[in-house]
């Protein structure tokens, strides 16, 4: 369970959230979506403890991340996983390396271990084949798959998607949404999204959350989100994005 009570952040005067609640069962696929600005990418950073809040608690599977003591707050951190907007993969390794190297490192993996999940995950993300290139070799959603699958090797029950796709040319973001569908499809790891694409965001959540201002102000499943939206906000926003 991700839980958010009463959570604010402000960067300056700027409130981006405001005593912010709402939660995420575990092993449900939560989009959020909302306007520039609405705070949704603070969410995210909050959770890999790139950010603090400034009030409230964000609890995570049973474990408080904030606020906590350091080391608390490390063993909460290690389930959770993200993929960014952009990549960041490592440049100088091959793509095998790039997603053994924190098993290996952080988990204590044998090499040998890491790399025989490692092969696995290149099969779900379509690109057993290769296991030797170089990030530079590869396309931008051959990149993001290799990126999802680096995520994965560190076994989180939490995975945090950024803007994936967007960065991506129109014609490689297929591919790298069939792969998410998969994994949600086949796992039962939580997934919390922050997406523009609004067709990803009705295949592959139980539930979106609209944001404006900082709070939560509309919440439900795809169809009653994009289909009946309550509020005249969300009706604004997707008349403009849809
Ligand atoms: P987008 O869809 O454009 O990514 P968002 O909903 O993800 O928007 P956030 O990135 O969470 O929004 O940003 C919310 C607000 O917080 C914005 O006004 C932004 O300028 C501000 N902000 C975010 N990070 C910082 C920072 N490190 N310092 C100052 N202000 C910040």
């Amino acid at each position: 369970l991700i839980r958010f009570t009463n959570v604010t952040k402000r960067f300056g005067d700027n409130t981006v959230l405001d005593d912010l609640c709402f939660s995420v069962r575990p092993g449900k696929h939560v989009t959020l979506i909302g306007p520039s600005g609405s705070g949704k990418t603070t969410i995210l950073r909050l959770l890999m403890t790139l950010a603090r809040p400034d009030s409230g608690t964000i609890d995570v599977n049973g474990g408080r991340l904030f606020p906590a003591g350091e080391k608390e707050r490390r063993e909460v951190r290690k389930k959770i996983g993200m993929v960014f907007q952009q990549f960041n993969l490592f440049p100088n390794m091959t793509v095998l390396r790039n997603i053994t190297e924190a098993p290996v490192r952080v988990l204590g993996l044998s090499k040998d271990e890491a790399e025989e999940r490692a092969r696995e995950l290149l099969d779900l993300v379509g690109l057993a084949d290769r296991v030797d290139a170089r990030p530079s070799q590869l396309s931008g959603g051959q990149q993001q798959r290799v990126a999802i699958a680096r995520a994965l090797a560190m076994r989180p029950q939490v995975l945090l998607l950024d803007e994936v796709t967007s960065a991506l040319d129109p014609e490689l973001v297929a591919g790298v949404l069939d792969v998410l569908r998969d994994i949600a499809r086949s796992t039962d790891i939580t997934m919390l999204c922050v997406t523009h694409e609004m067709n990803f965001a009705r295949d592959i959540s139980d539930d979106v959350l609209m944001f404006d201002a900082g709070k939560v102000i509309e919440s439900g499943s795809p169809e009653k989100i994009f289909s009946e939206p309550e509020h005249e906000r969300t009706r604004e926003f997707l008349g403009a994005v849809l």
